[in-house]
């Protein structure tokens, strides 16, 4: 230990490989977020508050950190943190399981609990994220929607990212039982829908038929707003515990929460029909996923503003930024247009060697399973493909776009972006 203490944080910086330049150049950029960044500040303060409300009101204690083995009967933790997520989103109802094995299989779950033969699903916001076409059966795949008789229709966004309300109505008819709504972008280049806008969407749908049953892909979203989808009319909210309200820490799981009919019916199609909620051993998770939700609020701000900083970054240097620095913001993903295959790559190679897992290990291009082109992705997390843990990625064709989200903590979130910076000033593919 011949080092001596750095105080200075360009001095940081340098020590771990940052040119003067870039830093200086980065720095620069981050003093103009000031107002952006009280604002993310903000909403996570009103979030926090509301989890923490949740927790005392359903006197979350040490009981409930005991595992369960076994058929998991009388978990005291699993029912409680239900009844915590249920009074974050403000519903009747939760399922919370580490048996939820990712976001695909929650949608799954809350789709194949609701939909019957006969009965026709509608997606009134375009294409739906990559992972579900197989499940309807958009593209034929073993065990689809399609293969139990359940057909889909799907109403595109109009070319403004606005609803096209009229197609939207022509669309409901006697056999359309549920709407799937996805609030996140995704990666897609529409835009991220905010909660009030889902809202008036769910409304209008209930106004043509009201029985309908609303589904948001809640995925990315939770906790970038104040409020929730569930706030605004969603019969059913559906995510991933490995991004935003697992807050990092939650090892594997899913959620569904909302109306306690088709929540049952939920539990009933994961577990079993007469079983539901009563079975499903949490061994020794528990006390992962209520501290997960616990910081989820601040994990979320610290990618947000990573999310933003990386916009005035990019966008300062002439590059295309999805959303812009200036934007209001639904989700965590941010999309820039890197144009050339070498900087999108470098950009990977730089989040990489910032992260805290796997700094060591290149990215390197690679086909793909259901991709047309090679994909770089670059992801050093403590969970297996946690991405509310920095993580990039981008398929290596025209416009070479990276998408990328995440940041534990805004500090790291800052210096994985510079970083991506860093190895394209080295490369030659930026001037600053
Ligand atoms: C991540 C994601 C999913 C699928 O989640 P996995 O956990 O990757 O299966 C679905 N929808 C959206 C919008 C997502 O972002």
């Amino acid at each position: 230990m011949t080092d001596k203490p750095i105080e200075n944080i360009e001095d940081i910086y340098e020590k771990m490989g940052i040119s003067r330049k870039v830093a200086d150049y980065c720095l620069r950029a981050e003093k103009k977020l000031s107002d952006r960044f009280s604002e993310a500040d903000r909403v996570a303060e009103i979030n926090q508050l509301k989890v923490l409300d949740a927790f005392r009101q359903c006197k979350v204690s040490e009981a409930c950190f005991m595992p369960s083995t076994g058929y998991g009967y009388n978990d005291l933790g699993r029912d409680t943190l239900e009844e915590v997520y249920s009074r974050v989103f403000h519903t009747e109802s939760s399922l919370v399981r580490p048996q939820i094995t990712c976001g695909t299989h929650a949608l799954t779950v809350a789709l194949s609990a609701i939909l019957r033969p006969g009965n026709e699903l509608l997606s009134p916001v375009g294409k739906p994220y990559d992972t579900l076409e197989g499940i309807i059966g958009i593209t034929p795949s073993a065990g689809s929607l399609a293969e139990f008789g359940i057909t889909y229709k799907q109403a595109d966004l109009l070319p403004d990212g606005s609803f096209d309300y009229e197609k939207i109505r022509s669309l409901i008819n006697s056999r359309t039982k549920m709407v799937t709504i996805q609030r996140s972008k995704g990666y897609q280049t529409r835009p991220t829908l905010s909660v009030e806008k889902i809202g008036e969407l769910i409304s209008f749908i209930k106004s043509v038929k009201p029985d309908v049953v609303c589904m948001v892909d809640n995925c990315y979203g939770e906790f970038v707003e104040t409020i929730e989808p569930s706030d605004a009319g969603a019969d059913l909210c559906v995510g991933s515990l490995i991004k935003n309200p697992g807050g990092g820490l939650a090892p594997t799981g899913g959620y569904i929460t909302g109306k306690k009919e088709y929540v049952d019916l939920c539990a009933y199609r994961l577990t079993a029909p007469g079983l539901g909620k009563e079975v499903g051993a949490s061994l020794g998770i528990n006390t992962a996923l209520y501290q997960g939700l616990f910081l989820a609020p601040t994990v979320t701000a610290s990618a947000l503003k990573g999310a933003i900083f990386s916009a005035a970054v990019f966008e300062g240097l002439g590059y295309r930024c999805i959303p812009d620095a200036t934007e209001p913001r639904y989700d965590i993903i941010q999309s820039i247009v890197l144009n050339k295959p070498e900087a999108l790559i470098a950009f990977c190679k730089g989040i990489q060697a910032a992260a805290p897992i796997d700094s060591h290990v290149v990215p390197e291009p690679w086909p793909m399973p259901g991709y047309q082109s090679d994909v770089i992705m670059a992801a050093g997390a403590f969970v297996q493909g946690a991405s509310i843990e920095l993580s990039a990625d981008g398929p290596l064709t025209e416009p070479y776009a990276v998408y990328f989200q995440g940041g534990l903590t805004w500090y790291h979130a800052k210096f994985g972006i510079i970083m991506a910076l860093q190895k394209m000033f080295e490369e030659k593919l930026i001037s600053i």
